[in-house]
C-alpha cells in the first residue's frame, strides 16, 4: 500500500499520485508516512487528528502545511467535502480545505495558523480588505462551519 502525506489517503501500489489533493502528490511508504508522524488509516482512530483551522484556497492550505512542518507538527489537509456536506453527490469539492492536526498538538497549531493567517491578511490588505466588504454586502458564500 502506499499513502498520500498530505491528505492520508490509503492507495494500491500501482497509483504513483493522490487523485484528491491540489497537485496531485506523490505517494509515500507506510515507512514514510511514520518517518513524517503521519497515521496510516487504520490508525486514525488510535491518534486522533482533529481540525486546527480551515483554508478558503489552496494556497492558505499550502501556507498552513508550511508553518505546521516548521514547528514539526505533523499535518494532514482534507478537502472539504466528506462527511459534513453527503447531501452533495456531484463528487465536486466544495472551495475549503480542512487543516487536521493531532489533538494534544491543537493547541500549538491553532495560535501558529491564526498568526499565518493575520499575516497573510496583512500582506494582502487592500485585497483582503475589499472582499470583507464584498462578502459584507453579499453575505454569501458556501463557507465552513463556523469555528467554535
Ligand atoms: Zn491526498
Amino acid at each position: 500500500m502506499k499513502y498520500c502525506a498530505r491528505c492520508g489517503s490509503e492507495y494500491q501500489d500501482s497509483v504513483r499520485e493522490c487523485a484528491d489533493c491540489p497537485g496531485n502528490p506523490l505517494l509515500v511508504s507506510a515507512e514514510e508516512m511514520r518517518a513524517r508522524g503521519l497515521p496510516l488509516p487504520h490508525e486514525m482512530d488510535k491518534r486522533v487528528f482533529v481540525r486546527a483551522a480551515t483554508a478558503e484556497d489552496p494556497f492558505t492550505a499550502e501556507a498552513f502545511v508550511g508553518v505546521l512542518q516548521e514547528a514539526n507538527i505533523p499535518v494532514l489537509v482534507r478537502a472539504g467535502r466528506s462527511g459534513v456536506v453527503d447531501k452533495l453527490t456531484t463528487g465536486n469539492l466544495l472551495p475549503w480545505w480542512e487543516i487536521l492536526v493531532p489533538e494534544d498538538l491543537r493547541a500549538r497549531a491553532v495560535p501558529l495558523l491564526e498568526q499565518e493567517r493575520v499575516q497573510e491578511l496583512a500582506t494582502t490588505d487592500e485585497a483582503a480588505r475589499a472582499a470583507e466588504e464584498e462578502e459584507r454586502e453579499t453575505e454569501t458564500p458556501p463557507s465552513p462551519p463556523p469555528a467554535p
